[in-house]
């Protein structure tokens, strides 16, 4: 039988609860809204638990050519992230208060503090002319042979070792830290179950819940949808016209083995490009087992290939990259998964955080982990440029009732 139907009334609900969604719900309470998320898995379950967590300034979109307009928003991220990860005590002192509303990711796990650029003698001079380009002068520093970190300083082939200003974090930690902030105000909710009914200026201010039979009604001022590959599916739900996602695919590849050398690196280029041909990262499983985790032009080329071809591929590669590394009882497997971006012209990557508003809900992209503070800046300044009317909160004991609570994903390894 069909209940009356129970309301809740909120300024803000997040639909999505990968980095996006959980670092706006954090910033947007700090910022004085109050705001609930809904999640249709676990938390972290697209493309945050499977990204390989590097905070860069965008030199790899640099060596691409393709950094265009917001090369000066990316740049500025890795020291924007460090802030956050050193804690921010907001009584403390004048720059906590410039600070106080990022998240404090004092808890996260960084995994690495340097990420490095590795290449080969056979480009020393092209990568030297490039380098010394006035945008990317000061930003990357070719290291003395003596402060090469203990896997390079194995090496048996000649090359040249550069660090970056990024650094490396554990998804699954961010994931956590950012939802134990706000873990009262993060539910889990069936995506079939959701409507959007416009109200009769054509907005959508209220969402109606199908939960086992009982309708619930959500009030809310703005309705944010953070959900990666999901914004699609909710598009197409709210029936809303203007925005698109595309999907790029990768076919990333880890490799587990006993005691394997911890390495962060991009190995740049062969005889004609500067494209980072492979992007490695260091993880560990549940078991204690070490992790390589690849990416880079490995998983963008491997799409079209077989699991077992795309693995060959990966070992020749590691095998030509790194010699002095013995692979002979690693565990080799294929991740597939899609990014998802903001459709804004053909295909064409965007180099910033998208969002596009209709009918009082925001689609929300933030193109890169490392973007994700340049979108909570985006919303909170659209935020503040269209006030937001909401009546009175109820209590969330309708919403407690009803919903149940979000778990976080696990790693694509364990
Ligand atoms: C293999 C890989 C490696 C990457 N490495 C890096 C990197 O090193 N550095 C970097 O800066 N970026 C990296 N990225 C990009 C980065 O991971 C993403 O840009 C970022 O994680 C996107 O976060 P998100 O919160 O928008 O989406 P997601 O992390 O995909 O989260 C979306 C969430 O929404 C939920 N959801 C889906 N549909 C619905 C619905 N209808 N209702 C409610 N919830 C829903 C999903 O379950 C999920 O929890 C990588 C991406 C990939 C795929």
């Amino acid at each position: 039988m069909i209940k009356d139907s129970l309301s809740h009334s909120t300024d803000i609900v997040i639909f999505g609860g990968g980095v996006a969604g959980l670092w706006l719900l954090d910033r947007l309470h700090q910022e004085g809204y109050r705001a609930i998320l809904l999640e249709s898995d676990a938390l972290g379950s697209g493309q945050t638990i499977a990204s390989q967590g590097i905070i860069h300034g965008g030199l790899k979109y640099a060596l691409r050519g393709s950094l265009a307009g917001a090369a000066n928003v990316i740049a500025a991220m890795p020291a924007r992230w460090r802030k956050c990860l050193r804690g921010v005590n907001r009584n403390d002192n004048a720059e906590a208060a410039e600070n106080a509303c990022d998240p404090d990711l004092s808890d996260v796990t960084v995994l690495s503090d340097h990420y490095y650029m590795w290449s080969d003698s056979s480009i020393r001079s092209k990568l030297k002319t490039f380098l010394g380009s006035k945008s990317l002068q000061g930003r990357v520093e070719a290291l003395a042979k003596t402060d090469y970190p203990k896997f390079f300083a194995a090496a048996t082939v000649d090359g040249t070792l550069y660090q970056l200003p990024d650094f490396v974090v554990d998804s699954n930690s961010l994931i956590d830290a950012l939802k134990t902030k706000q873990a009262e105000h993060i539910f889990q909710l069936s995506t079939d179950s959701v409507e959007f009914p416009r109200n009769s200026s054509g907005k959508v201010d209220a969402l109606t819940l199908n939960l086992s039979g009982q309708p619930l009604t959500i009030e809310t001022g703005k309705i944010l949808f953070c959900a990666g590959e999901g914004n699609q599916q909710l598009i197409e739900q709210a029936g809303l016209n203007t925005p698109s996602s595309q999907l790029r695919p990768l076919n990333m590849v880890y490799v587990k083995q006993q005691n394997l050398p911890l390495v962060y690196v991009h190995c740049i280029g062969d005889s004609f490009s500067l494209t980072p041909q492979l992007t490695v990262t260091s993880h560990r499983d549940r078991e204690g087992t070490d992790v390589w985790y690849l990416g880079g032009e490995l998983a963008e080329s491997g799409v079209g290939k077989s699991d077992e071809e795309q693995i060959a591929a990966a070992r020749s590669l590691t095998n030509a990259l790194f010699p002095w590394v013995d692979l002979a009882t690693a565990d080799w497997h294929c991740l597939r998964i899609n990014r998802a971006e903001a459709n804004i012209n053909n295909s064409y990557r965007p180099d910033d955080a998208f969002l596009i508003e209709e009918d009082n809900i925001v689609v929300c992209w933030p193109t890169k982990l490392t973007l994700t503070p340049s979108l909570a800046d985006k919303i909170v300044e659209l935020l503040k440029s269209s006030p937001i009317n909401t009546t009175d909160q109820e209590p969330a004991e309708n919403l407690n009732a009803l919903l149940k609570r979000a778990p976080i994903a696990s790693a694509p390894w364990d």
